[in-house]
């Protein structure tokens, strides 16, 4: 059956020859969010349908078109998470978080599953690093996940992001707002689309968020939160500001972002680039004062970012930002008759234990056969052991690049093999620099004359 070997639309395998691309993304996203203080969150990959109707919002598009909800074997209506802020409030909350000291910040590397129409970089199944910062209202905390992200992007080598910046304002300065905006719609109310139409008396802010090339015509001049902020926000977005400048980082205002999710207040953002298509927001987070009280909790002003993987893929590829190379074997055992064969299992497993990568044929080719494949797999050493290298005790060590060889003793191969590629090392940066200053190796600094 052809549907067996055929993957479901909107999803994507990522191969082991390019795997390391994506565990550099992700090790680097880990590693600033810890740098930050965010530490790793994670929950299930379905939760109760239900959370994602009130944490995400059932005016939403997420919830409205895009979930992959289904009923369990129990009747109970389960969903694929379509994103990670309602798990994690969730968990937070469950787990008794909200217990600890405040702030509670986490983040996580996580899959999300939407039903949306598959395009370059819309996928069903995605996947997003995200921070969450529970349990503060400083705009500090605004401006430090924005700053995380922005390094995250920087130490990725990523440049012409822009940061699009803006306040959509509290329930409190919300009311007048959502009352000018009902109004202008209520203009245009018999060509907006049908779900729209239905936003309009439920939420019209959903409306600027609309995909519908009509509904978005008419968002263009629809009157803006930024105008109606209550001093409370207004004071809050200057100091956001405030503390982004202090870091140095750009940004500009973008008063039509308001971002899909029902329970954003204040601040909200966007990463976004022009090198990937339309699909060029990268990043998206803001404010969520009220979602953690929505899902049961205490009034707990709250923040995050979800980020796209695949995306961030996409745009470092267009730009031609530098991957780390695949790490390639440290050394290949070429082995051939059972003597010899039982000699490379052995130092094949020193040497594993030592930390190195270290391989032999387990398909036992010809020595030529096994040679090609140490080529093939990128080898920095091979070594090949017969009869008579075990009866000897001594054999040659095969640098692959360079070609040269050295005598090693099996007894001592570990140890042996230290010395040889240390030594080479150290050679060729003699060849390349002029003096090598070892004290950088340890970070140290030289002298000042
Ligand atoms: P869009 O307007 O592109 O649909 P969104 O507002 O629905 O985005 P969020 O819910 O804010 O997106 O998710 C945060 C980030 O996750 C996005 O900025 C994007 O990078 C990524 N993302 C969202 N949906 C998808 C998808 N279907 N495929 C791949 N990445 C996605
Ligand atoms: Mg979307």
């Amino acid at each position: 059956m052809a549907l067996v070997t055929k993957a479901i639309k909107g999803t994507k395998d990522v191969l082991p020859s390019e795997v390391h691309k994506n565990q550099y993304i992700e090790a680097t996203a880990l590693d600033i969010a810890e740098k930050f203080g965010y530490k790793e969150i994670r929950t299930p990959v379905f939760e109760h349908t239900e959370l994602f109707q009130r944490g995400v919002g059932d005016t939403t598009d997420v919830v409205q078109k895009e979930m992959y909800t289904f009923d369990d074997k129990g009747g109970r209506s389960i969903t694929l998470r379509p994103e990670g802020t309602a798990g994690a409030v969730r968990s937070y909350l469950e787990n008794g978080l909200c217990n600890e000291v405040m702030p509670q910040k986490v983040c996580y590397l996580t899959s999300c599953y939407r039903y949306e129409k598959p395009q370059a970089g819309r996928l069903r199944e995605f996947h997003q690093f995200g921070v969450e910062c529970f349990g503060t209202k400083s705009p500090l905390a605004d401006a430090e996940i924005i700053a995380l992200a922005k390094a995250l992007f920087d130490n990725l080598g990523i440049k012409d992001l822009s940061l699009e910046l803006n306040s959509i304002g509290c329930p409190k300065c919300r009311a007048e707002y959502q009352k000018a905006l009902k109004e202008y719609f209520m203009q245009y109310k018999d060509s907006l689309c049908d779900t729209c139409k239905d936003r309009l008396e439920r939420n019209p802010m959903r409306l600027l968020d609309c995909k519908s090339p009509q509904d978005k015509a008419l968002a263009e001049n629809a009157p803006v939160v930024i105008d109606y902020l209550c001093e409370e926000c207004q004071e809050h977005f200057d100091k956001v500001q405030e503390y982004l400048k202090a870091q140095g980082i750009e940004y500009k205002i973008n008063p039509k972002i308001v971002r899909g999710l029902d329970y954003y207040t204040k601040t909200v953002f966007e990463f976004v680039s022009d090198s990937i298509g339309a699909q060029g927001t990268v990043c998206g987070g803001g404010r969520y004062d009220g979602l953690v009280s929505e899902l049961g909790g205490q009034e707990t002003p709250s923040l995050g970012f979800g980020m796209g993987l695949e995306r961030l893929m996409l745009l470092m590829e267009a730009q031609g930002a530098p991957f780390p190379e695949a790490e390639k074997p440290d050394l290949f055992v070429v082995a051939l008759g059972d003597k010899a064969t039982l000699k490379a299992v052995e130092i094949i497993k020193d040497m594993r234990e030592e930390g190195f990568c270290a391989l032999m044929d387990l398909n036992q080719r010809s020595v030529r056969a096994q040679m090609k494949y140490a080529d093939k797999l990128g080898a920095r050493f091979n070594v090949v052991i017969g009869d008579n290298e075990v009866e000897s005790g001594i054999a040659t060590l095969k640098n692959m690049q360079s070609g040269e060889q050295t005598e090693i003793a099996l007894d001592t191969f570990v140890s042996g093999f230290y010395n040889i590629s240390l030594s080479e090392q150290l050679s060729d940066l003699e060849i390349n620099g002029e003096e090598f200053d070892f004290g950088s190796l340890f970070g140290l600094k030289g002298e000042e004359e």
